[in-house]
């Protein structure tokens, strides 16, 4: 309104002076932000170079490794399970209440992170064979750390059911301040909301609607199936593909419709089994957040260690980014799409945390970061354990 009152006055030098003020009071108001809240979401699309000259294809990745709270996509999911629950009178901040959750890392960090700033306690119940980064990380950040041998999910101390347990031992403590919430991100619709609301609107502003492809692997699933809710009502001509590693039944849900494939049954091997590296996804079982979604999910594809682990290393050599074993599986799938498609065609994945939370294992099992890569996009694609490559 000033700005037309002085244009009105047809003073240069007002007009200048108010478009200065003006543009001051924009920066002041998109600089600063809400306490770390207020960095989650809204992460950069990024457009791999490498592997986009290398296929023809245009390969984006959604920077969610930039999420400001705990590093990962599930600071935008902790912070929808909490605002979820305070506007439900679930939860009150600076009354002592705890959330307990059962996570193979990142949701528990991110929750963590929300719990110190908001004024809550946070348990955290998780396999212990993650990267031991993890749990040191949630022990600074404060949380209560329970470390549990990987187990079947019929097994009452596998690590979901160990923090419902905890949730509920605190609910019925009389003597324990606050109240227990169980987070439980596999089943709450506000896991799939966040990406519902957030991660799927924001890929389709950043690329205008044009997209032709989402990889995604999945753990909970509330990715996937947020991200495939909200874009395919808009691109029904979307292809949505699940990024699956080893001993994950998702990739046999999806092609076939069981978890199982009975040609597989005898030797399949499941999850807590599997001595994979690749750490946040991969299931094999059926959760509300993958189900809610799973018929918008046209294609899997499978992805071994040993690509996820050449993957990280030509991501670091070839374009200078450095991240963690899914965001590694995500970019091997969307790279043999690209040579499904052919040409011409823009894929959009993620990134979904760092490789410094994965120094530990998935950096430190083989001899990735060494300083050459004479290995071509085809050899990772193909290449297989005790390959030379690695
Ligand atoms: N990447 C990492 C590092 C994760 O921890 C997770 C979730 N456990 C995922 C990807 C998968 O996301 P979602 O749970 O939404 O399927």
């Amino acid at each position: 309104k000033e700005l037309l009152r002085i244009s009105r006055i047809e003073d240069p030098h007002l007009l200048k002076k108010a478009l200065a003020e003006l543009e001051r009071s924009f920066d002041r108001d998109e600089d600063i932000k809400e306490g770390i809240e207020g960095c989650i979401g809204n992460t950069p699309l990024i457009r791999i170079k490498s592997l986009s000259e290398a296929t023809g294809c245009e390969i984006l990745a959604k920077a969610e490794f930039l999420n400001g709270a705990g590093n990962s996509p599930k600071d935008r999911v902790a912070l929808s399970i909490i605002q979820m629950a305070e506007e439900k009178g679930i939860l009150t901040p600076h009354s002592g209440d705890t959330i307990y959750e059962g996570t193979v890392g990142s949701t528990g960090i991110s929750l963590a992170a929300i719990c110190r700033a908001r004024g809550y306690k946070a348990h955290i119940c998780m396999p212990d064979d993650m990267a031991i980064e993890k749990s040191e990380l949630l022990l600074k950040l404060g949380a209560e750390v329970e470390r549990v041998r990987p187990a079947p999910i019929v097994d009452q101390n596998q690590f979901v059911n160990l923090a419902r347990t905890r949730a509920a031992e605190h609910t019925a403590n009389p003597n324990k301040p606050g109240k227990g919430l169980f987070a439980d991100q596999f089943e709450t619709e506000a896991n799939w909301r966040a990406h519902y609301t957030g991660t799927g609107p924001e890929i389709y502003d950043q690329t205008g609607g044009r997209l032709d492809a989402f990889v995604s692997g999945a753990g909970t699933g509330g990715t996937i199936s947020g991200v495939a809710l909200f874009l395919k009502k808009r691109l029904p001509q979307l292809r949505v593909v699940l990024a699956d590693p080893p001993g994950s039944g998702l990739y046999n849900r999806v092609k076939f419709g069981v978890m199982f494939d009975p040609k597989e049954k005898e030797g399949t091997r499941r999850r807590h089994q599997v001595d994979t590296i690749v750490e946040g996804i991969g299931i094999n079982r059926v959760t509300h957040n993958f189900e809610v979604g799973r018929e918008l999910v046209d294609d899997a594809i499978r992805v071994t260690d040993d690509q996820a682990v050449a993957m990280a290393r030509w991501l670091v050599e070839n374009d200078g980014i450095f991240v963690g074993s899914s965001s590694a599986v995500n970019c091997v799938a969307a790279t043999k799409l690209a040579k499904q498609l052919g040409p011409g065609h823009r894929i959009v994945t993620l990134l979904c945390d760092s490789g410094a939370r994965h120094l530990s294992k998935f950096w430190a099992n083989r001899e990735v970061g060494g300083s050459e890569n004479d290995v071509s996009l085809d050899q990772i694609l193909t290449c297989k354990r005790d390959s030379s490559l690695l």
